[in-house]
């Protein structure tokens, strides 16, 4: 089965699936001094993780870009100059409250569906389409409920690995239903994680932490809202737009205040006591972000700069979440 790459939550995988291709959210690793595209100033080290991995792949038929920010247009930019594969930009509205936005990302989506059908998909009826949708449903509750159940790495591995496989990827089972407990609850806050910045999850657990929230891109803040089964068996299409386009926070959208509103909400829930921001440096909305944060959240945040080099966790970051969790013990 041909393969579609994409990096971006406001993909839907279930729009690919249902064309008969196989979608693959990556999740790129950082870029090393051997990659065709090297360390650069002023390039988000996550972008040229996503560029290297195209540039390299050779299992893939096609790669779907979005437009959610600038630095994201440009990676479409370097594609299409160095690499051959067919290559899709995907316009994502930054607002999202206005008929007209939700029109547009449901047009974008009907455009994805012709280039999926250049490629050799077969365009979905409304039934095939909320039969996959269905099947990816359940599979992303089925991730959702083995919260607590696994440790904070195996948690966010198991999102990556439903990212990247789909419904089939899911191997992983519950420890005998026994939670996880024990360790200072934290919530690690930012743009998407490189395949490096895994080791962040251990470094809190070995210093007395425990992240009961992962609200990074990569994480459950990037997944896609429960589809509401009635409105999925009447228009599966526009459910799945409102799954997505209108419900995944992010830092942004326009007003981005549903992002502050999932947050006040899963920080409540799980206890949180403290926040890591986590961001790379060249991030512009992220950066941005951290200050509001700060005004806005009654807990202590550390602001964790990365640079996104292959050795992601310097000493110096893994002394400052020490120190964090010492002041918060
Ligand atoms: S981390 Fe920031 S600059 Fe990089 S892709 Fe995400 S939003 Fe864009």
């Amino acid at each position: 089965m041909k393969t579609i790459i994409y990096t971006c939550p406001y993909v839907p995988a279930e729009w690919i699936a249902a064309h008969g291709l196989r979608p693959s959210r990556i999740m790129p690793g950082a870029a090393g001094s051997t990659s065709p595209v090297g360390r650069t100033e002023g390039v988000c080290p996550y972008i040229r993780g996503f560029v290297n991995e195209v540039i390299r792949n050779t299992q893939a038929s096609g790669v779907v870009v979005t437009t959610v920010c600038d630095q994201m247009r440009r990676a479409f930019d370097i594609i299409m100059r160095r690499c051959e594969l067919p290559a899709f930009l995907m316009n994502v509205p930054s607002t999202w409250q206005s008929v007209a936005a939700h029109k547009l990302y449901l047009d974008e989506l009907r455009r994805l569906g012709e280039f999926l059908v250049r490629l050799g998909g077969k365009s979905p009826s409304s039934r095939a389409l909320a039969k996959v949708m269905l099947e990816y449903d359940t599979a992303r509750t089925s991730v959702l409920t083995t919260r607590g159940y696994l440790t904070s790495s195996q948690y966010s591995e198991l999102i990556a690995e439903f990212n990247r496989d789909g419904k089939s990827g899911i191997t992983t089972t519950i420890n005998e239903k026994k939670p996880f407990t024990g360790g200072i609850p934290l919530a690690i806050i930012g743009g998407p994680l490189l395949r490096e910045d895994f080791g962040i999850f251990d470094v809190v657990e070995n210093s007395g932490g425990c992240i009961v929230l992962d609200a990074t891109e990569t994480g459950e803040r990037g997944m896609c809202a429960h589809f509401d089964l009635r409105r999925l068996r009447d228009e599966p299409l526009i459910e799945l737009s409102n799954a997505y386009f209108g419900s995944i926070p992010d830092a942004f959208r326009r007003p981005n205040n549903q992002l502050y509103n999932w947050l006040k909400r899963e920080l409540a829930c799980r206890e949180v006591r403290g926040i890591i921001f986590w961001r790379y440096i060249w991030c512009d909305i992220w950066h941005a972000e951290l200050h509001r944060l700060k005004q806005w959240a009654n807990l202590p945040v550390l602001d964790v700069d990365v640079s996104g080099d292959e050795q992601a966790l310097t000493v110096r970051t893994i002394q400052r979440i020490h120190a964090f969790l010492e002041v918060l013990q």
